[in-house]
């Protein structure tokens, strides 16, 4: 755990979250600036700073991070109408936050190609 990493914190439950779904190495919780109906934040409890990253170290995480992302699209009504999934990597796709997240957007319908 990285105690100045904002997202390790909320893992630690040091600071509060919508949290929507759990399991022991997964947590999804709603993003604080929703950009759309659905915006949940799907992340490993163990930091790694990027997908790529997490990836390499630990496959079978990476594949339990996805699994909830089903979950969550089931439980917020999405799976049948759709949604995006996007990992912001790095400086020029703006990641602000440096524990891999993976947004879950839906609700409406989401433009294509994004700005
Ligand atoms: P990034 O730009 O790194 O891909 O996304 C970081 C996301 O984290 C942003 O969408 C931002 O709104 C969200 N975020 C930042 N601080 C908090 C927080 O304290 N709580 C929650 N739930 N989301 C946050
Ligand atoms: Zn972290």
């Amino acid at each position: 755990m990285s105690t100045d990493c904002l997202f390790c914190r909320i893992v630690e439950r040091a600071v509060p979250a919508t949290v929507v779904y759990e399991t022991d190495t997964v947590l999804a919780f709603r993003d604080i600036d929703p950009q759309a109906p659905t915006h949940v934040l799907v992340i490993p409890k163990e930091h790694h700073p990027d997908a790529a990253t997490m990836a390499a170290a630990d496959p079978g995480l990476a594949g339990d991070l996805l699994a909830v992302v089903g979950e969550v699209a089931k439980a917020d009504g999405v799976d049948d109408s759709g949604y995006r999934l996007v990992f912001n990597t790095g400086a020029d796709a703006n990641q602000t936050v440096f524990h891999v997240h993976c947004h879950v957007l839906g609700g409406r319908h989401l433009s294509w190609p994004p700005g």
